[in-house]
């Protein structure tokens, strides 16, 4: 169980974006995370994957643990190799890269099995195997977000974060997202979904979460959320 208890995250020194936010990802399950542009949804991710550093950012109070451990202090190879990789919005590949080299990249905390994951991760992205020696810059947004998973994915993580993967995608590309990440669920990886896009989330999910300003407001199943009105109105659209 990945478990987020209470936490509180201040970047800057001062300035407080994550107010006692509590949140559990269960092993094998897919839990959305929903919430306006600048909640704190990012923030939260940073904390879990030990990026928060890097941002000038520190957990405060509070505590991430993996199967009761601590996990808030680690560095991100350390959060990594225990099996938690995120998926940064604005899928971060290495553009000078071919798409091969980028993926190896991923794998870098398993060298030994880097061949078998790299076969399975191309068996997964069809696109990708095409484009095996094709530098990654050129891909398109569609593709470069699949590198991005695929990446991710050599690390054989037991939970993965996504930070918006449909952000900026076509219709026809979101449901391939959708469909991907089903279809890693399905090989028994956790996901916490953070999404703008919450009909996409929610069903995929079974529970979500709504942050607003730093604190969690809704703790829901993800089919109560999605009768809810506010939900309605403010994330589908269908008030
Ligand atoms: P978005 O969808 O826009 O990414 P979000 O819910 O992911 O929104 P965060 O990116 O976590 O929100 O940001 C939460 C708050 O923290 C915002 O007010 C943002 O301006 C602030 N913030 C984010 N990163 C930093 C940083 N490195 N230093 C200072 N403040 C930051």
């Amino acid at each position: 169980m990945l478990q987020v208890r209470n936490l509180e995250v201040v970047y800057d020194d001062v300035m407080l974006v994550l107010r006692g936010v509590s949140l559990a990802v269960p092993p094998g399950g897919i839990v959305a995370l929903l919430g306006a542009n600048g909640a704190g949804k990012t923030t939260l991710l940073r904390a879990i994957s030990g990026l928060l550093d890097v941002h000038d950012g520190a957990v405060t109070k509070g505590s991430v643990t993996l199967d009761g451990d601590p996990i808030h202090r680690l560095r991100p190879a350390a959060v990594v190799r225990r099996g938690v990789c995120q998926v940064m919005e604005g899928r971060r590949i290495f553009a000078e890269l071919t798409v091969e080299e980028n993926l190896r990249i991923g794998g870098h905390t398993a060298h030994r099995q880097i061949p078998a994951r790299l076969d399975h991760v191309l068996g997964l992205f069809p696109v990708l195997a095409q484009r095996r020696r094709h530098t990654a810059g050129y891909l398109s947004g569609g593709e470069q977000q699949m590198l991005a998973m695929g990446r991710a994915l050599m690390a054989e993580p037991r939970y993965l974060l996504l930070d918006e993967p449909s952000l900026g995608l076509a219709p026809r590309l979101v449901e391939q997202v959708r469909e991907l990440i089903a279809t890693i669920n399905s090989g028994g990886a956790g996901v916490l979904l953070v999404e703008q896009n919450a009909t996409m989330a929610l069903s995929l999910a079974t529970h979500g979460y709504v942050l607003e300003t730093g604190q969690v407001v809704l703790d829901k199943p993800a089919e109560q959320l999605l009768a809810d009105d506010d939900i309605r109105e403010f994330y589908l659209g269908l008030g």
